[in-house]
């Protein structure tokens, strides 16, 4: 693993993120008048006319796109995982979820970041259904977020919830606000990972867990 990858590594094990699976809301949820009025002022302060035809409907759209981007606040992670299967026979290898593309927005400038997240952990007598592996990457990626904390947010709720031998978590993913402002740098990708148990104590399982992500066979 080459010295990028590593710095990276350790930046995320640092993070502190828990299970802050129902963050408290805002102090004063803002009616949804209040939120589609905030999308005309921004129009405004854009140079364009939010009377205009194109635009007279668009805070509408925009309050009711946010309502899915960001979907992932009003989910409870317990609704998310909340059936294991035990009927697992001797299975007690890695399973790997990989390629589970996602969609967010920057804490910070609030724009998209976009990739995919590669998940894999060691059952300890029950399994998870795949799909909800899946919906734990979504539920934390439909917020407001860093990469690294998420990163660290999806491995903890697994980790928890599950409470397997070990959970490996890498997420790759392009920032638009790397890539339409500031630097403008368009293709650059960030690359966080965080492992717990048997990923973190044996590099052997990191390394598995990095072939089978890329494809090769272990
Ligand atoms: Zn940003």
């Amino acid at each position: 693993m080459d010295a990028v990858l590593n710095a990276l590594m350790r930046s995320a094990k640092n993070e502190t993120g828990g299970l802050d699976a129902s963050p408290a809301p805002a102090p004063q949820k803002p009616s949804r008048e209040e939120a589609e009025a905030a999308v005309r002022t921004l129009i405004a302060w854009a140079g364009d006319n939010p009377e205009r035809e194109g635009l007279i409907d668009t805070p509408k759209r925009v309050v009711r796109a946010y309502e899915e981007l960001y979907k992932g606040y009003a989910t409870p992670l317990e609704n998310v995982l909340d059936r294991t299967f035990g009927e697992i026979g001797n299975f007690d290898d890695m399973v790997v979820v990989r390629d589970i593309v996602f969609y967010s927005h920057c804490e910070h400038h609030m724009v998209p970041f976009m990739g995919k997240a590669h998940v894999a952990y060691f059952p300890v007598e029950r399994v998870v259904g795949l799909s909800k592996i899946a919906r734990v990457v979504d539920m934390y990626a439909r917020r407001l977020q860093t990469q690294e904390h998420m990163t660290s947010q999806i491995i903890t709720a697994l980790d928890e919830t599950l409470k397997p031998r070990g959970v490996a978590i890498l997420v790759e993913a392009e920032h638009m606000c790397m890539a339409m402002r500031g630097i403008q740098k368009p293709g650059a990708s960030t690359v966080t990972m965080q492992f717990t148990g048997v990923f973190r104590d044996d590099p052997q399982e990191q390394v598995r867990f990095m072939n089978l992500i890329r494809g090769a066979r272990s």
